[in-house]
């Protein structure tokens, strides 16, 4: 990228800055994207190889996200350059530089994300005094512990089975990626009847047709295992577990695990996107054309930045939960609504009316975007 304004359009962004401080080896980038419905909230991102075009991406993400779920927040993210893994009192001086160079950015709420933890925002907080994603005894609410991306993922799929005519009493589901957000839906989805047949982590996948003891899966990941040490099932590699022919499709790992070339071996009803970026767009097409439902990632894992809004507002863990319900709910009714009445992509169908949520807040401003 050689000018960042090759990032520029009519919603953002608003702001990047690059900060450099060589005396302890931090690079990072800051993007505010929009502004116009509130002070952005987005994670910080560690990682080796993010780039600022990475983050632009990711925060424009966030303005969509936060209008859909109807949160008085902008979109902006953060990503510092580094290995995540680096010995602990450095990392801690890396992201203590960071947030103090941008302690006047007041358009900016740090929260966590991949390579960050409520730890780091701990930190955050103690230095700038302006972060969620908390520890409990700082009156955070611990937002991957209590599983509330994953309560609204079950939330999404309750509203979707309406529409491809499923029930999840009798659902059988697949889950790539049992970490924070897989293994709260799939907890959620058992409580309501359905059958988790197989799962998968970075180690491989299991697979059971008759059905996988949820529970025991919890109680394994809780001890630091891989689902591959779980016994009563049969081991494939991870890639396999998109050939498994179920009800209902979670992805919640990786970005880009679905593209065009991958996207006719799954054989499902139902996808519901956990992960950010999953699917490529023309991989949406193509299940669109299969009629496979499809509900976007924005729509469907925006329980994480609810609760984390839920924290900054200063509300409990109940409220959090009955407020990730109500908008997920209607969220993904409204757009499967528009959508089949439309017969638009579910994403084209989310896109639109999270667009026109920026830009009805954006007419009251004089400068539109801030
Ligand atoms: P996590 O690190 O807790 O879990 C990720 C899981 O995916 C782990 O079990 C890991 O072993 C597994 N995994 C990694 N590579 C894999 C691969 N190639 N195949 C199968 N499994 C693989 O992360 P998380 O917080 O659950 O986030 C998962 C995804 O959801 C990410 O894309 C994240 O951006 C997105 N997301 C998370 C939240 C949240 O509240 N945590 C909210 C919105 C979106």
């Amino acid at each position: 990228m050689n000018d960042v304004f090759t990032l520029a359009d009519d919603l953002g962004p608003l702001k990047v800055i690059h900060i450099h401080e060589p005396g302890i080896g931090l690079k990072g980038v800051l993007v505010v994207d929009n502004v116009a419905r509130g002070p952005s909230i987005g994670g910080v991102r560690m990682a080796v190889d993010v780039t600022t075009e990475e983050c632009a991406r990711l925060a424009r993400a966030m303005t969509f996200k936060n209008a859909a779920a109807g949160l008085s927040h902008g979109g902006g993210k953060s990503v510092l350059i580094g290995d995540p893994k680096m010995p602990k009192a450095q990392k801690e001086t890396l992201i203590r530089g960071f947030c103090c160079a941008l302690r006047e950015v007041d358009q900016y709420i740090f929260g966590p994300d991949m390579g960050t933890d409520e730890e780091c925002m701990a930190w955050i907080k103690d230095e700038i005094g302006r972060a969620v994603g908390l520890p409990r005894e700082l009156g955070g609410i611990p937002l991957d512990e209590i599983g509330a991306t994953g309560y609204g993922l079950f939330h999404a799929v309750d509203v979707a089975q309406d529409f491809c005519d499923l029930d999840i009493k009798s659902a059988r589901f697949v889950v790539q990626g049992f970490g924070a957000v897989g293994k709260h839906a799939a907890k959620y989805l058992c409580a309501a009847g359905a059958t988790a047949i197989a799962v998968s982590d970075s180690k491989g996948a299991i697979y059971n047709p008759d059905g996988l003891d949820i529970e025991r899966l919890l109680a394994l990941k809780a001890t630091g295992k891989s689902v591959t040490d779980y016994d009563d099932a049969e081991h494939r590699d991870g890639d396999a577990i998109i050939d498994i022919e179920c009800d209902i499709w979670i992805p919640a790992a990786r970005p880009d695990v679905i593209h065009e070339s991958n996207v006719n071996r799954l054989n499902t009803r139902m996808v519901v996107q956990g992960a950010n970026i999953p699917i490529t767009y023309a991989a949406e097409k193509k299940l669109h054309e299969r009629g496979i439902l499809n509900v976007p990632d924005f729509i469907a894992n925006a329980g994480g930045v609810i609760c984390a809004a839920a924290e900054y507002q200063g509300t409990g863990e109940a409220a959090a939960f009955a407020a990730i319900e109500e908008k997920l709910r209607r969220n993904t009714r409204e757009v499967l609504e528009t959508a089949q009445r439309e017969q638009i992509l579910p994403r084209d169908a989310a896109l639109a009316m999270a667009r026109r949520r920026v830009e009805q807040a954006m007419r009251h401003r004089r400068w539109h975007i801030f």
